[in-house]
């Protein structure tokens, strides 16, 4: 298994957890780019956004909810991002997919 998220969610490698339940895992992202930067990943090995077919919609919505119940426990009551980079051109660096939940300051838009 060579899969960077894979490891953190089979405990091969440290990370800060955040949440977990019996579908998903969240962590500390090692490099924040706010105040709040948490990483949700889903516990099976999806390699994107792309890769998620029909059979994963309850998964995939799974995700978004546990993003939510994250952001009301870390108290963003005013404001957060959800991003989930997708292929190179957005940026996408670790090929497990993963939702990026970001808050604790004014996040400006459009993104770079
Ligand atoms: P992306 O560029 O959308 O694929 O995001 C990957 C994210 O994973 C980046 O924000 C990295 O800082 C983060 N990351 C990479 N390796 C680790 C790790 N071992 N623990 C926590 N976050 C990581
Ligand atoms: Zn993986």
């Amino acid at each position: 298994m060579s899969c960077t998220f894979c490891k953190i969610v089979g405990k091969q490698s440290p990370s800060t957890p955040v949440y977990e339940d019996e579908l998903v895992y969240a962590f500390a992202d090692i490099h924040p780019k706010a105040p709040v930067h948490i990483l949700i990943v889903p516990r099976e090995h999806i390699g994107s956004l792309n890769e998620g077919g029909k059979d994963k919609q309850a998964l995939l919505g799974h995700l978004l909810w546990a993003a939510a119940e994250i952001a009301c426990q870390k108290k963003l009551g005013n404001g957060y991002r959800i991003v989930v980079n997708t292929g190179g051109d957005a940026g996408q660096s670790v090929d497990h997919l993963h939702l990026h939940l970001l808050g604790g300051r004014l996040l400006t838009w459009p993104p770079g």
